[in-house]
């Protein structure tokens, strides 16, 4: 026994200093662009992360939203690694099978029309802001006084970080340092359906939201607004785009979470969720979008890769009525729990997007990092807690990771 214990103890020590000196490469090579963790990731399988001793982890955040199948899902591994052997990239100047196949079965799915395959959250909603402005343009452009160009965007909403999702995104600490921001962006308050209409009236060629405000806390919108938004637009030939970057691809128990809202967008944009792990972001369009961009509008080099557009393919094939359904339940389950506890005021959000808020003395960020210690791993949004879990978690796991949970918030 005490031989044994020996061994253990030496492999820790050597263990942490692998750690350590990972850490530290980190800090030394790589732009400081991340308040990091104390984690350092070396494998996953399922709902399950080990770090780089050996410790495993739940995981409750899904790499922001993106492993929604988990790690080490089979069918996909086969499928990406087949491609990868088989075709790697081509480019877009030619056809090719899984990029056809994928949008088929996502126009299909959702009923839209056409997709444009980019490669990130906010390359997709740079194609819908570019997609809006021509759109526009080609409708009234001709006037000599033309300045329909303006996107109403709404405050606290978040759209990504190139410069015009950063002009887009309606958060003031966003607006720093990078002047000039892109013109055209007018901020409306959420849910002020009077305030929505009078920037819409100021010369704006489309509004784009999200249905819950991710990055902003995890913030539902008021149904009932979003739907008169919508009747506005559509009498007033306003394109209507739904950043479903973070909500998409079955993250609310919908495959998408304009269904909640029984609504139909003009654009919808997907990412994170959608690859299972690979880098793809998607807009899809309605039939009066469409045909907007033609040859030479808009393009990206690894946009509609086929390895990562036959890896969404199977992400979409896993995504079925049944998982969506245990989407819901799980969500259930977490509320139900959580509310329990005297240090949280409220849970947000909708299907397996969660954000937890706590009482004023709290603070998320040391409550994670407590939850880290004892091997289970959840996000923030700003001062919340956030859950974007695998959608495949098993209720085994969920219940041992909420049990965690609830110990770490007190
Ligand atoms: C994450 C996110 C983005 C940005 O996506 P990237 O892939 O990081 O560019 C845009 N919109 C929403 C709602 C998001 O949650």
């Amino acid at each position: 026994m005490p031989a044994k214990k020996s061994v253990k103890s030496v492999n820790k020590k050597k263990e942490s200093k692998r750690k350590k000196e990972c850490i530290n490469n980190s800090k030394k090579y790589v732009a400081n662009t991340y308040a990091r963790f104390d984690l350092v990731l070396a494998s996953g399988k399922d709902a399950k992360l080990k770090d780089i001793d050996g410790k495993e982890y739940i995981d409750l955040g899904s790499g922001i939203g993106v492993n929604s199948i988990g790690y080490g899902n089979k069918k996909w591994i086969n499928t990406v690694t087949k491609q990868l052997k088989t075709l790697q990239h081509t480019s877009n100047l030619y056809y090719n099978k899984p990029y056809i196949e994928l949008a088929k079965k996502l126009c299909t799915m959702t009923k839209y029309d056409k997709v444009f395959f980019a490669n990130s959250g906010a390359e997709a909603n740079e194609s819908a802001i570019k997609c809006a402005r021509k759109y526009s343009f080609n409708k009234y452009g001709k006037n000599a006084d033309y300045k329909r160009y303006n996107i109403v965007t709404l405050k606290n909403s978040f759209h990504g970080r190139t410069m015009a999702t950063i002009s887009a995104t309606g958060q003031e600490v966003f607006h720093n340092f990078f002047f000039p921001f892109l013109e055209g962006f007018l901020f409306a308050e959420a849910n002020n359906y009077e305030d929505t209409v009078s920037k819409l009236k100021n010369n704006a060629c489309a509004i784009m939201m999200e249905l819950v405000q991710g990055e902003g806390g995890v913030i539902p919108l008021n149904k009932e607004y979003v739907q008169n938004v919508r009747k506005y637009c559509e009498k007033n030939d306003i394109l209507f785009i739904i950043d479903e970057v973070q909500t998409g691809v079955g993250r609310t128990g919908k495959f998408l979470c304009s269904e909640h809202f029984n609504i139909k967008p003009d654009i919808t944009t997907l990412a994170k969720g959608l690859g299972g792990g690979l880098p793809i972001g998607a807009m899809l369009m309605n039939k009066k979008c469409s045909d907007v961009f033609v040859a030479g509008d808009h393009a990206s080099t690894f946009g509609a890769n086929p390895v990562v557009c036959s890896g969404a393919l199977e992400v979409l094939k896993i995504i079925d009525k049944k998982l969506l359904k245990s989407v819901e339940k799980k969500s259930k389950y977490i509320k139900s729990k959580l509310l329990k506890l005297d240090n949280v005021v409220s849970v947000d959000g909708i299907g397996l997007m969660l954000g937890i808020g706590l009482k004023e003395n709290l603070n998320a960020r040391e409550i994670v990092e407590k939850c880290i210690e004892k091997g289970v791993v959840p996000l923030t949004a700003k001062n919340k807690i956030r859950l974007l879990p695998p959608l495949t978690i098993t209720d085994k796991e969920l219940k041992k990771a909420v049990d965690v949970l609830c110990e770490c918030i007190g």
